[in-house]
């Protein structure tokens, strides 16, 4: 089984530089809201765990400059 990437929430500060790397498995919290984007609180999620090769992950990973990106157990 494939592992799954996972943001944790409480350390993102919202840079973009994973959804910049790897959109098709990171995305900007309320990016797809109508009108609603709060740039204040924005937090990157996992859309697709699967979207992306695994070491195009890691790179996002390693580019992450609170490291809160990581496999999940
Ligand atoms: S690179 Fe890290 S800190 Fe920046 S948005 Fe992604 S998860 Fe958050």
């Amino acid at each position: 089984m494939r592992p799954v990437p996972v943001v944790d929430q409480d350390c993102c500060i919202g840079c973009e530089v994973c959804t910049q790397i790897c959109p098709e498995v990171f995305r900007m919290e309320g990016d797809d809201e109508a009108g609603g984007h709060d740039h204040h609180d924005h937090k990157s999620i996992v859309h697709d765990p699967y979207g992306a090769q695994e070491d195009k992950i890691e790179e996002a990973m390693d580019a992450c400059p609170a490291a809160c990106i990581h496999w999940q157990d």
